[in-house]
């Protein structure tokens, strides 16, 4: 029965997932092909299937459950996912609501997502304002195609551009709300196995402390923003004072955010 081998799975996943439970109702709810409050409402009783242990064996050796069921929530939308694209964090969605807190009322027409991944900050923040277009830079070419096809899934696509690219490099336009989670894990910090196996380094290493992405991306960040506008990036829970100063050094004035876990997780530059 699915309620048995959920609850003998999430004992199982103890050992390599912090989130035991919940991962075994997500892989329990890709093998029967369901939503999850579809499975917990209405399959418990019923038999399990066949493919559920395949699935375990996968989350068992580390492989992140966003690439094994090939999607994730984030904000108000699913993003599909693979290896290649950093897989969608909650605490990411600090920038949205940063965002919110920025305009109000009032609605960014233009959008900049710089690292969009599969484009998760851009097409979170064109789902929170449907009269916003915006654009999603990656270097990353695998990353960019789950970005299109995203886009193109949430009927997106006429107001999402994507397009490979080094950052604010050769942009010549102004944009009213700049995001970006990039890179900001030092090279030699440890990393939960799931993340260091699977996830693409490109998107997590930045230099020795961590830095050097900002060390790039901020000091661009006036000449792309629109009056009356904002930029928000993403950082690591230690980076506040760090990074605040890099955006002094670069004319900004830094706001931090924290997540929903009351750590530093981003910063809003105005
Ligand atoms: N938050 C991610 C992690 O800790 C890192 C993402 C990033 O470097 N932008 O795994």
């Amino acid at each position: 029965m699915i309620r048995a081998a959920l609850a003998a799975a999430a004992q199982r996943l103890a050992e390599v997932s912090d989130t035991p439970r919940l991962d075994a109702e997500l892989l329990m709810a890709h093998a029967l092909d369901v939503s999850r409050d579809d499975l917990l409402l209405r399959r418990l009783d019923d038999p399990a299937p066949q493919a559920f242990e395949a699935l375990v064996a996968r989350r068992l050796a580390h492989e992140p459950v966003a690439y094994i069921t090939g999607t994730r929530a984030f904000w108000t939308i699913d993003l599909r996912v693979g290896p290649g694209a950093l897989v969608p964090r909650p605490d990411s969605e600090t920038l949205i609501e940063a965002a919110i807190d920025w305009f109000g009322e009032r609605a960014p027409a233009s959008i900049l997502d710089l690292g969009t991944g599969p484009g998760t900050l851009l097409l979170a923040a064109l789902d929170q304002w449907p009269g916003a277009t915006g654009l999603g830079i990656d270097r990353s070419e695998a990353a960019l195609g789950y970005a299109r096809a995203n886009a193109e899934r949430l009927g997106m696509a006429d107001r999402a551009a994507f397009r490979l690219g080094d950052w604010g490099a050769g942009l010549d336009r102004r944009f009213d709300l700049i995001l970006a989670n990039p890179p900001y894990i030092g090279t030699d910090e440890t990393l939960p196995e799931d993340v260091r196996r699977y996830e693409p380094a490109s998107a997590l290493f930045a230099g020795p402390d961590g830095l050097d992405d900002y060390r790039r991306i901020l000091p661009d960040l006036r000449r792309l923003l629109a009056p009356g506008g904002t930029a928000i990036v993403e950082i690591g829970w230690s980076q506040a004072e760090t990074v605040s100063a890099i955006a002094r050094n670069s004319g900004l004035a830094p706001m931090v955010y924290e997540d929903l876990g009351g750590r530093p997780r981003a910063i809003r530059l105005t």
